[in-house]
């Protein structure tokens, strides 16, 4: 039962707040179990980056652990897993901001940084967080075009206003895949204003492949302005905990932890994230499937004369041509629905052609290669 709606309490909030269009996570398994009365354990989900072979061992056994003690509150120092991020990465304490997924760091950057009247920089199909965090604080959000789907670099620093607070840069992004060599993000970092954050996504640093990882936390001494920020939720297999961190200047981590609700982080995220994080074996595990697994998707793409755009996530992104002029993303979604198969639609990023499959098993790519052949009714 719904009581009247409280038309004259809502009108109360902000306008920025109200013109918030809402956020669209990829679709559960039960919710589509639900709705098309289907087996949950026939469904393959591809839909939110997450890694198919679950958490590490390592993570578990800590999991097991802390299970006795959650009758008390968490550290919300995040001592034991700043001291492991401090040995991994070579940072003091201070360097550290732990959140509640990087998402809670992104947010806490944007409530530090962001108000009305101040603006935030990201590019054209980046991720949604950032207009997001950015128009939740009254802030102005501008995305600059693409190119080739990727970050438009020299046209990102060109377009920081005096307003400017914020740059966010996703490197890998996501939903595209694309990749901005290093070379190329420490020239821009160069050119941006030391008044200007910049805030470095790497969520999907782990994957990428060998000869283009580089040590982008050693910049942090060159660039007192640099926020980099990593996630437990994708390679380490946490995506259901909610943990994540920013490295970044100690007096920027003064300012965030301002703002940071004392006990963001829960003790099952925090323990679990410590053991994850030197758990070697499994992220190369976890890794070479997923090399793997982008060439199982990028081979069966070919066969079906599919146009990808190249990605070295955990993800690749496919374009459908379209039918009467007709973008055909959201058809075909909901056509793999009906086979058991849910990827992500990316029309909200203004990529209506596109659908963006997360890599699994070998056997889900299957199943999806199996199911987007049917549908596409070859
Ligand atoms: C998945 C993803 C994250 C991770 O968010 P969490 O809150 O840590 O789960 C962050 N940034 C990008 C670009 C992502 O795709």
């Amino acid at each position: 039962m719904a009581a009247m709606e409280p038309r004259d309490l809502c009108e109360q909030s902000p306008s920025y707040v109200r013109s918030i269009a809402p956020y669209q996570p990829g679709k559960p398994i039960a919710e589509l179990a639900r709705e098309y009365n289907l087996d949950p354990a026939s469904i393959v989900k591809l839909a939110s980056n997450e890694n198919p072979l679950g958490l590490s061992p390592a993570a578990k056994l800590a999991l097991q652990r802390e299970i006795a003690d959650l009758a008390r509150y968490p550290d919300g120092g995040a001592f034991d897993l700043k001291v492991a991020l401090c040995r991994r990465y070579r940072v003091a304490q201070e360097n550290i901001v732990v959140g509640n997924g990087s998402n809670d760091v992104l947010e806490l950057a944007a409530a530090a940084f962001l108000a009305p009247g101040a603006s935030a920089v990201y590019s054209q199909h980046a991720f949604a967080v950032y207009p997001l965090a950015t128009l939740a604080r009254g802030a102005k959000g501008i995305a600059v075009p693409a190119k080739q789907f990727g970050h438009d670099l020299d046209a990102m620093a060109a377009a920081v206003r005096t307003d400017t607070r914020i740059v966010f840069l996703a490197n890998p992004n996501n939903p595209t895949g694309t990749f901005a060599p290093h070379a190329e993000v420490e020239r821009f970092l160069a050119k941006i204003p030391r008044n200007v954050l910049v805030v470095l996504d790497e969520a999907y640093n782990e994957y990428l492949p060998e000869a283009l990882r580089f040590d982008t936390v050693k910049w942090l001494e060159r660039f007192p302005n640099l926020m980099i920020v990593r996630t437990f939720s994708k390679v380490y297999g946490l995506a259901g905990l909610r943990v994540g961190f920013g490295l970044m200047h100690p007096a920027v981590a003064d300012l965030l932890n301002r703002v940071r609700q004392p006990f963001n982080v829960n003790n099952l995220a925090l323990a679990a994230a410590a053991a994850a994080l030197h758990d070697d074996a499994f992220i190369e595990k976890s890794f070479k499937l997923n090399r793997d697994g982008l060439k199982q998707f990028e081979a069966g793409a070919r066969q079906l004369d599919l146009a990808f755009i190249s990605s070295v996530g955990n993800f690749l992104t496919i374009e459908f041509a379209r039918v009467q002029g007709k973008p055909q993303g959201g058809v075909i979604f909901e056509k793999l629905l009906r086979e058991g198969v849910i990827v992500r639609p990316v029309a909200g990023y203004e990529m209506p052609d596109h659908l963006r499959v997360t890599v699994g098993t070998g056997v889900e790519n299957d199943r999806f290669l199996v199911a987007l052949t049917k549908v596409l009714g070859r």
